[in-house]
């Protein structure tokens, strides 16, 4: 039996990249002989043609198997559904766009036939193409979530890479609800090798990542792996005990010695707004926190498949 690559893509809404993106992946699976392949679709809940796509690539071509989302549940969810239901030696995340080149595959393949790596995972180095001001912030956030959190988590990391069966299994382990998968392919470790790349400008269509997205994405990750902003809170709240302390000690010493009348309401006005904002503004970060365990206390489903061609596959998980 030859080795079998599952190859996972996530797709929402691609009905125009995807044909370029099968053909490419065609060839790139057609020039590598000594392997087989199963390309694994997760179409999220996509509104256009998506379905109906990949149920024609499926009705000529065995390779393809799709599972398909009753909703929208996002990339996150896309991908866990692709890992529990990979059958592969070896399992890769792949965009529908092309910004993955599969054209890595080869590569790819090679690092990982030397025994030495468990998982080859690509970063770019560049971020050509991307409007200034995103590249800035994605920069502060990794250089943040590295200090705070004890996953790995590489500037210009994809999610794109290909692993093998052990570190697969790892993930699909990890059963958390709410998922930041850069954060969890650092968590399981495994020796990795980062094969760096020239960003791709998409090949059709639009990305489906807003700004705001992207910021709810990155408070997720620092939530997700890191306790630091609730130390934080704890260290506001002694800071502000202990200086309230002193201020106390000074106003009853000033009216023991000199009578002094303490006066002036609009500093206590301020100091009053000041500490209740602080305050309300810890409360929200310990709220981020609770909010998380609700929603893992809950243990409900990641993804709901509506449809698919994979007999055994995991339809609620
Ligand atoms: N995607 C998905 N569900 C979503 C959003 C995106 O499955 O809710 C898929 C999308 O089809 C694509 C990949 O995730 O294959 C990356 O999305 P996109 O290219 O829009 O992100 P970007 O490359 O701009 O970060
Ligand atoms: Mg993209």
């Amino acid at each position: 039996m030859p080795e079998q690559i599952s190859i996972i893509i996530p797709c929402y809404n691609e009905e125009n990249a995807l044909p370029l993106f099968y053909s490419e992946i065609c060839r790139v699976a057609d020039s590598m002989r000594d392997v087989s392949f199963e390309f694994l679709f997760v179409d999220d809940g996509s509104k256009d043609n998506t379905l109906a796509l990949l149920r024609t690539f499926a009705d000529r071509d065995p390779r393809v198997l799709y599972l398909s989302f009753s909703r929208n549940f996002g990339k996150e969810a896309a991908m866990y559904a692709g890992f529990c239901n990979a059958s592969g030696d070896y399992v890769a995340v792949m965009d529908a766009d092309l910004q993955d080149p599969p054209s890595l595959l080869p590569k790819m393949l090679d690092i990982l036939h030397c025994g030495e790596y468990d998982s080859v995972a690509t970063r770019r180095v560049s971020r050509i193409g991307e409007p200034p001001i995103r590249s800035f912030f994605a920069r502060m956030f990794y250089r943040l979530i590295n200090r705070i959190s004890d996953a790995d988590i590489v500037d210009g990391a994809r999610d794109f890479r290909l692993m093998k069966r052990p570190m697969c299994d790892a993930i699909v382990a990890m059963g958390e609800s709410n998922r930041f998968s850069k954060g969890i392919f650092g968590w399981v470790g495994f020796r990795t090798c980062w094969l760096p790349y020239e960003n791709v400008a998409r090949a059709a269509g639009e990305t489906k990542w807003s700004f705001w997205k992207l910021f709810q994405y990155s408070i997720d990750g620092i939530v997700n792996f890191s306790q630091v902003p609730l130390s934080i809170t704890s260290g506001m709240g002694l800071f502000f005990t202990i200086l309230s302390f002193l201020m106390i000690l000074v106003i009853v010493v000033r009216k023991l010695l000199f009578g002094d009348p303490v006066a002036g309401w609009p500093s206590l006005v301020c100091i009053i707004t000041l500490i209740g904002g602080i305050q309300l503004f810890c409360m929200g970060i310990m709220g981020q926190y609770i909010a998380k365990t609700y929603l893992e206390v809950k243990k409900r489903p990641h993804y709901i498949i509506g449809e698919t061609n994979k007999a055994s596959a995991d339809l609620v998980r």
